[in-house]
């Protein structure tokens, strides 16, 4: 009887058609996941609807998601947000705290300004820049529980919140618990370049996965580097990515607070490589800002991480922790 039921199971579970690797458009970026012998259906609708879910509370971008309405009510009154939220925020100000604000979940203010990737952007009136700057410190986004509830208040009306550095990070996290709960063997999920590489690429070779760094330059389709990664995440921050150009200069989308400009550090490019992609993500962005002599991964006290720095004149620096 036993062994029949377990013969049923394996022949159900067996049947399953496995799809090949699915493709949304989610975070404003192309995502694509694939489950390789495990991708069913079920799973991908799964995977993907966490993914838009996450979009729904996290994006600047939707007028009713949870950081809008914080955003919305910044100097008025704390909103009640989910735990997932409180979870991002809450990480987001330990970063900002560790990494000097190079990266900081509270740019909002100037981040709207530049209004980088959209059809307003421009360079800003430098008053504009002035003022917007004074309103970036993460001490204004207050952080509460109170019974079992989760709230968060932006006590400066100027303030505002853009998790833009750090959601496909922490997204590519929750897939993974996903796939490990549901015994994914092996799986790459790609959230717009943000890269997570789970299980053992293959049992028998014990084959690393491989992952090339995009060169900036954007002529050569050679990547700069490969990196060989057992199971992680590897995230990269470009200059590249999304920019505009006005009287020969370059402005691009990671923004430095101290100076309220497109970071300038003299990278084009910087990729960490690290077992959780919610801290690839940050420190990509913070290193981006803060250059290869900031200490961000000891001050995180994290350990395994690969930092890959690509200079505006193409040099590679490497550094392992
Ligand atoms: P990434 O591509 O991960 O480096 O993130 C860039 C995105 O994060 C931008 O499009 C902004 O939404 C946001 N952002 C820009 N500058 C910063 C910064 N210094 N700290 C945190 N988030 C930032
Ligand atoms: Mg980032």
């Amino acid at each position: 009887m036993i062994i029949l039921a377990v013969l049923c199971l394996s022949f159900f579970s067996c049947s399953e058609a496995k799809l090949p690797p699915q493709t949304e458009y989610v975070f404003g970026t192309v995502c694509t996941v694939n489950m390789f012998d495990d991708g069913t259906a079920e799973l991908y609708a799964d995977v993907f609807s966490t993914l838009k879910n996450l979009d729904d509370k996290f994006s600047v971008n939707k007028n009713d998601s949870e950081i809008s309405r914080v955003n919305q009510n910044a100097g008025v009154s704390k909103v009640e947000i989910s735990s997932d939220v409180f979870e991002l925020l809450k990480l987001s100000k330990l970063i900002a705290g560790k990494t000097d604000c190079a990266f900081n979940p509270v740019l909002g203010a100037l981040i709207q300004l530049w209004g980088i990737g959209t059809e307003r952007q421009a360079v800003p009136d430098s008053a504009k820049i002035e003022r917007a700057k004074k309103h970036c410190n993460p001490d204004s986004l207050v952080l509460t529980e109170d019974g079992g509830a989760f709230f968060a208040e932006l006590t400066d009306g100027e303030t505002q919140i853009d998790l833009g550095g750090i959601v496909k990070g922490f997204a590519a996290d929750e897939v993974v618990k996903i796939l490990s709960q549901k015994n994914v063997q092996k799986a790459v999920v790609d959230l717009g370049g943000n890269i997570y590489v789970f299980g053992q690429k293959d049992k028998d070779k014990n084959r690393k996965w491989r992952i090339g760094i995009k060169n900036p330059d954007g002529e050569t389709t050679e990547p700069v580097k490969i990196v060989s990664v057992d199971s992680g995440s590897v995230v990269t921050s470009g200059n590249y990515e999304r920019f505009f150009i006005s009287d020969g200069i370059r402005y691009h989308h990671i923004i430095d607070g101290r100076t309220g400009f497109p970071a300038e550090s003299g990278f084009s490019s910087v990729s960490v490589v690290y077992e959780k992609s919610v801290f690839c993500d940050a420190l990509s962005t913070a290193y981006f800002v803060g250059g290869e002599k900031a200490d961000f991964v000891q001050n995180l006290g994290l350990k395994d991480v690969q930092l890959i720095f690509v200079k505006n004149d193409g040099t590679v620096i490497e550094q392992s922790y």
